[in-house]
């Protein structure tokens, strides 16, 4: 019969909240509940070390959206929904930034680039010739212009001569965000557990009974739910599927003529410089069914088309050999909000964070709060 200790119990005993989920939402989340509230006991667990699933496995772009992707996200909601959707990513970034400093996160300000392939010129035209108008719908977030025209020429892609400039965005370290958000969490005096997988629980009137799969005995006053791409396991009626993203990463190139963060095919396809190296990723618009997995492998079709895709058309002519491959799993629904809210009365739910979660956390974090304080509900 496996035993416990008396001082493993203490660790677990008299907890006010149990955050289940290590990753980017659920570290800040703890963090900000602790703030809220310092004396209580905030405990994050997570069946992994490092998490293993999206906050140290993205692509480190510090985006709110191409001019593409919001013209879209226009047309399938309302133009307050699609800026209300940029806002949140928007101010997410400030926070960290303000919070933390661009040296900390190795941020880079180097502005996002939209391309359009040869086969694009159509959806060029659309998203060049709505500029004005997404600019002055952004104006009292950007004043200067959250997009522009600019001159692809220089990157040498084989790619339409204009393409569309966000200056705001740039390149983070995923790890560096990693390590400063787990510290600062740490430092609040959140304690943090791995190798906690939470199976599911019980809930009385009184507190949440948690049960893990090593079979330690936990209760809590409350619960908070962080597990993004991996809800649907625990809660399987809440609406959020689970989506693989596959990334790729190149030996080190002899030269790479840009440096920056770059979107294609209405935001499919991204890649980025990663010093001399270049990462890629995305193309789940291949086969939106077989990425709805839980399975972080990487495919060989996957492998293949991105492959080509840089030796066409981000560095024609050029052969590459990648070194780096992994793949992470994000958290998608029709609707592209995060649901932050109260399940039931003890447990309270921050998933769903879509394609661009790292900017979304520090936002959500804070409507977490928001929430705890009983401002809104769902
Ligand atoms: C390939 C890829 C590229 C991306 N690129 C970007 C980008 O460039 N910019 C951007 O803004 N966003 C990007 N994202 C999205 C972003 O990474 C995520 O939205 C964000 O990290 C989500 O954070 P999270 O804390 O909600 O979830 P996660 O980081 O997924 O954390 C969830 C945690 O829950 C844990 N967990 C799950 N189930 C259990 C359980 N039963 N018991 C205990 N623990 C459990 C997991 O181990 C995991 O650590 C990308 C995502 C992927 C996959």
């Amino acid at each position: 019969m496996t035993t416990f200790s008396y001082w493993e119990q203490q660790c677990l005993d008299s907890v006010d909240w149990v955050v289940v989920g290590a990753g980017l939402v659920g570290l800040q989340s703890a963090r900000c509940l602790k703030e809220f509230n310092p004396k209580s006991r905030v405990l994050v667990l997570d069946a992994h070390a490092m998490g293993n699933a999206a906050s140290l496995r993205n692509a480190g772009f510090a985006c709110f959206g191409s001019a593409g992707e919001l013209l879209d996200e226009i047309q399938r909601t309302s133009e307050a929904e699609a800026v209300s959707l940029y806002e949140k990513r928007f101010f997410g970034i400030q926070r960290l930034l303000q919070r933390y400093g661009s040296h900390q996160l190795g941020f880079e300000a180097t502005g996002g680039m939209e391309v359009f392939s040869a086969a694009d010129v159509a959806e060029s035209d659309r998203v060049i010739g709505s500029l004005p108008y997404l600019n002055q719908l952004l104006e009292p977030l950007q004043p200067g212009g959250a997009f522009a025209v600019c001159d692809t020429r220089p990157t040498g892609m084989k790619v339409l001569d204009q393409g569309v400039m966000a200056p705001a965005e740039g390149g983070l370290q995923t790890h560096l965000l990693y390590q400063t958000v787990r510290q600062d969490a740490l430092a609040h005096g959140v304690e943090i557990y791995e190798g906690m997988r939470v199976l599911g629980w019980v809930e009385s009137t009184s507190a949440v009974e948690v049960q893990l799969e090593n079979g330690m005995p936990i209760k809590a006053q409350r619960l908070l739910v962080c597990t993004n791409g991996f809800t649907k396991q625990l809660m399987p009626a809440v609406a959020v599927s689970p989506a693989r993203g596959q990334v790729f990463v190149t030996s080190p190139l002899p030269e790479l003529p840009f440096q920056g963060i770059f979107h294609a095919n209405q935001g499919y396809i991204y890649f980025r410089s990663l010093g001399n190296r270049l990462l890629i990723g995305g193309a789940r618009n291949l086969d939106f069914a077989g990425e709805e997995t839980f399975d972080m492998s990487v495919t060989s079709a996957f492998e293949q088309h991105l492959k080509a895709y840089v030796e066409t058309v981000v560095l024609p002519g050029s052969e590459v050999d990648f070194t780096h491959r992994w793949s992470g799993i994000m958290g998608m629904d029709n609707n592209r909000n995060p649901l932050i809210g109260w399940h039931s009365d003890r447990v309270c739910l921050a998933v769903r964070m879509g394609g661009m979660g790292v900017a979304l956390s520090s936002w959500v974090a804070e409507e977490v709060v928001r929430v705890v304080k009983g401002d809104i509900g769902i």
